[in-house]
């Protein structure tokens, strides 16, 4: 009987776990969108916990510059540039092989969301960009299902769950996505210590939701090099949000669906922002990362096997894929939402 398995024997003790706690979170299936820094810790901490099953849905495979904050990877993973969500199902299921793992390499979509998303009881957000957030979050608040908010960039992160109908939803917190070019994990750097913080928090906050226990509505914000950590104020529910107010799921139903397209022979359009962008600023966030040519009508930079061109709209043409999930990625890692 799991429950006698001496694996779980200091988690019972915990007295607002006990074995009805643990019971609860060993009936649970959960969601973890995106198996990079915080996806992976997630994942460990809550398949090591006894979560019943764990879903993990990803898009990327695993690099060398991946290693230094993401987990559950190893170097062979990388040489083979293996799926995150198989490298990461087969190093879990060695954890625990009592918990079913469920792999899935793809991009989370409007499409796909009801397949991936439809039957979990909780989902993580382990993602990199606004615009899966905002599927998330229309997919949590039409199913009345919990959902953990979580990012992190150079030193700074921040933690916030949404429990629809007790707390805000992410977008009475964010209508609109940030404006201005945002800082990205591959712009701006990242460190190991704030993304496990995060994904710990968010790991806590899964568990007592699973176990039946209430969570903070309060956004936790953490900075490992200042060594600032701040309960900001229950963010208030907007009556007049779109999402959780009007209960209009634009991200879900298609309405507001990422536009992005094969474009020639390798090489795929992507337009998702809907706002447009300061190429300026977006040229000196990208010099870290490769050569950089930039005039008045685009920037273009030029990573390992791809280039990336875009343009005051926003709209970015990425050669070296025919892939969209790939371009869709970069788009995400190196321009943001
Ligand atoms: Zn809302």
């Amino acid at each position: 009987m799991w429950i006698n398995d001496p694996r779980y024997s200091r988690q019972i003790r915990f007295a607002p776990l006990g074995e009805e706690g643990q019971a609860r979170i060993r009936g649970s299936r959960v969601a973890i969108v995106g198996c990079g820094a915080l996806g992976s810790v997630q994942a460990e901490i809550l398949t090591r916990a006894g979560v019943g099953r764990v879903r993990l849905i990803d898009r990327d495979f695993v690099e060398f510059s991946n290693l230094q904050r993401q987990f559950l990877f190893d170097e062979s993973d990388a040489r083979a540039g293996l799926p995150k969500a198989a490298a990461a199902a087969r190093r879990l299921s060695k954890i625990n092989a009592g918990v079913e793992i469920e792999p899935a390499i793809a991009d989370l979509t409007a499409a796909n969301a009801a397949d991936l998303l439809g039957d979990v009881d909780l989902i993580l957000d382990g993602t990199d960009n606004f615009e899966t957030r905002y599927l998330i979050n229309d997919v949590a608040v039409s199913r009345n299902v919990a959902w953990i908010y979580g990012a992190a960039v150079g030193s700074y992160g921040l933690k916030f769950a949404v429990a629809p109908g007790r707390t805000a939803c992410f977008r009475c917190v964010y209508p609109d996505p940030p404006e201005g070019v945002q800082p990205t994990c591959e712009t701006a750097g990242v460190l190991g210590p704030i993304t496990a913080t995060i994904a710990a928090l968010q790991a806590a906050d899964a568990l007592k939701i699973l176990a039946g226990a209430a969570v903070s509505a309060r956004l936790t914000t953490v900075d490992v090099w200042s060594g600032e950590i701040r309960q900001l104020e229950a963010p208030a529910i907007d009556p007049h949000c779109e999402c959780c107010g009007a209960r209009r799921f634009s991200y879900l139903d298609g309405s507001r669906r990422a536009t992005i397209s094969l474009c020639g022979r390798n090489a795929v359009q992507v337009h998702e922002r809907e706002r447009p962008i300061d190429l300026q600023e977006l040229a000196n966030h990208l010099r870290p990362v490769g050569e950089v040519r930039a005039n008045e009508y685009a920037v273009r930079v030029v990573l390992d096997l791809y280039e990336m061109t875009i343009f005051p709209d926003g709209r970015a043409i990425i050669k070296g894929t025919d892939d969209l999930s790939v371009a869709r990625s970069l788009y995400a890692r190196y321009v943001g939402s």
